[in-house]
C-alpha cells in the first residue's frame, strides 16, 4: 500500500490533522488502537476563551478560536450533525481576589475583552455566587466522541482507517519516506496522546500527563439551566436535568481507571458551584497529554525529516487543535515555518 502520510492515533490531534491533510489531497492511513477511554473520548470538550483565575487572553487566542469554530461548523454542515454546542458560560468568581483580577483586566484591556463578556444574572438559591461573576460569550463545548466517530466513518469510506497499534520500533526509515508493515508512506505523524513520548523517536520530550475524572449527573432542579456554569470546576447541561461535571488534575497516578478519590475531587468542586445534591449516574476518567504548561508541540524530528509529532494538546485541545493542525499541514506540505514556541526544532527539553 502506497500513501502520502501515515497518522498514528485518531484522537482529536490525529482526526483534525487528517482533515487538514486530506483537504490538500493527501492519501492517508490513520491507525488507532480503538481504546474505550482515551483523553479525547472522555473529554468534556469545553471551549473557554477566558480560562484560569487570571482571565488571561494569550496572544493569538482570537485567531485560534475563530479557526476552531469555523472548522467544527464546516464539518457539522457536511455531516448534517451537531458537534459544537455554542453556549454561554456563567463564570462565577471564587474569591474577592478573582473579582479584583477581572476588574483589573477590564481596566487595562477592556476593548479586547469586550467581545467575551456580558453582565451576569444568577439565581443565588441554586448557585454559589457571593463574589458575583460575568457571562462569558463565544464559548461552548464540542461533542468530541461524535466528532471522532464522524471522522472515523469518513476515513473508512476512503479506506484510510485501520484499527491497530503502530510500534515506533516497527517503523523502517527509508531515503524518501518510511515503511510500516506493508505500508510505504512519505512520512509518519505520531499523534499518540499521553504515551506519545514513550515512542523511540520522541522519548526525549518530557510528558507531564494529568489524569482527570468526569461525572454524569442528574440534578432535576436545574433542568431549565442552559448555560455552562464554571467556578473552579464546571457543570455542562446535557438536557433533561442531566449534566456533566469535572474535573481534577492528578499528575501522580497508578491507575487510569475511575476511582473513589477522583469522584470525591469532582463532587468537591461541584459543591463550590451549587448547594444542590446531584445523583451520580456515570463516572469516567482518562489521561490528558500535557507537555510543559499545556503547551502544544509539533513538527518534524530533528534527525529524521520523515517522522513528525503533534501532541501536548493538554486541557485546551478543542480550541487549539484546528489551528495548530493547519500550521503543521502547511509546514509538512509547503515548508511554511511553524509557530516558534511550538516547533520541536526550537525547543530543548
Ligand atoms: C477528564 C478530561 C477532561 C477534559 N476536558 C477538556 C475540555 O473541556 N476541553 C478541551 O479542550 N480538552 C479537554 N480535555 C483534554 C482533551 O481530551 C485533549 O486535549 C485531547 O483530546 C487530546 O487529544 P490527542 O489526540 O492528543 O490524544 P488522545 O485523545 O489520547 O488520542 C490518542 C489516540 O492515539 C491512539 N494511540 C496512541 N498510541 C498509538 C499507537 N502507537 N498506535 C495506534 N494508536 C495509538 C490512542 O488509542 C488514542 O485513540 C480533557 C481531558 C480529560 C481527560
Amino acid at each position: 500500500m502506497k500513501i502520502d502520510t501515515l497518522i498514528v492515533g485518531q484522537g482529536l490531534a490525529g482526526s483534525v490533522l487528517a482533515w487538514h491533510l486530506s483537504g490538500r489531497g493527501q492519501r492517508l492511513l490513520v491507525v488507532d488502537r480503538d481504546e474505550a477511554n482515551t483523553s479525547s473520548k472522555v473529554a468534556a470538550g469545553l471551549v473557554t476563551p477566558l480560562a484560569g483565575a487570571r482571565f488571561n487572553l494569550p496572544d493569538g487566542l482570537e485567531t485560534r478560536l475563530d479557526c476552531a469554530r469555523a472548522f467544527y461548523w464546516k464539518h457539522e454542515e457536511s455531516s448534517g450533525g451537531t458537534f459544537f454546542h455554542h453556549r454561554r458560560i456563567a463564570r462565577l468568581f471564587q474569591s474577592e481576589a478573582e473579582r479584583s483580577a477581572w476588574k483589573a483586566r477590564l481596566k487595562s484591556d477592556g476593548e479586547r475583552y469586550a467581545r467575551f463578556h456580558e453582565p451576569l444574572a444568577i439565581d443565588a438559591e441554586r448557585f454559589h455566587a457571593p463574589h458575583g461573576g460575568f457571562e462569558m460569550k463565544e464559548g461552548g463545548w464540542l461533542d468530541v466522541p461524535a466528532f471522532l466517530e464522524y471522522t472515523r466513518q469518513a476515513l473508512l469510506e476512503r479506506a484510510a482507517y485501520a484499527i491497530g497499534q503502530v510500534k515506533s520500533a516497527d517503523i523502517i526509515l527509508e531515503d524518501d519516506g518510511i515503511r510500516w508493515k506493508n505500508v510505504s508512506a512519505s512520512r509518519v505523524v505520531f499523534c499518540e496522546g499521553w504515551r506519545g513520548t514513550q515512542n523511540r523517536f520522541f522519548d526525549w520530550i518530557p510528558m507531564n500527563a494529568a489524569l482527570g475524572d468526569i461525572l454524569d449527573l442528574e440534578i432535576p432542579e436545574l433542568e431549565e439551566e442552559g448555560r455552562i456554569i464554571s467556578r473552579g470546576g464546571w457543570l455542562i447541561p446535557q438536557g433533561g436535568g442531566r449534566f456533566r461535571a469535572g474535573s481534577n488534575y492528578r499528575h501522580q497516578f497508578t491507575s487510569e481507571a475511575p476511582g473513589e478519590s477522583g469522584k470525591a475531587d469532582v463532587l468537591e468542586k461541584l459543591g463550590r458551584i451549587t448547594p444542590l445534591t446531584p445523583r451520580v449516574v456515570g463516572h469516567r476518567a482518562a489521561v490528558r497529554p500535557v507537555i510543559r504548561r499545556s503547551q502544544v508541540f509539533l513538527g518534524v524530528h530533528p534527525a529524521h525529516r520523515r517522522v513528525a509529532f503533534f501532541n501536548g494538546l493538554g486541557s485546551k485541545g478543542v480550541l487549539n487543535a484546528p489551528w495548530y493542525a493547519a500550521q503543521l499541514a502547511a509546514h509538512l506540505l509547503d515548508g511554511t515555518p511553524l509557530p516558534a514556541d511550538a516547533d520541536l526544532a526550537n525547543n530543548h527539553f
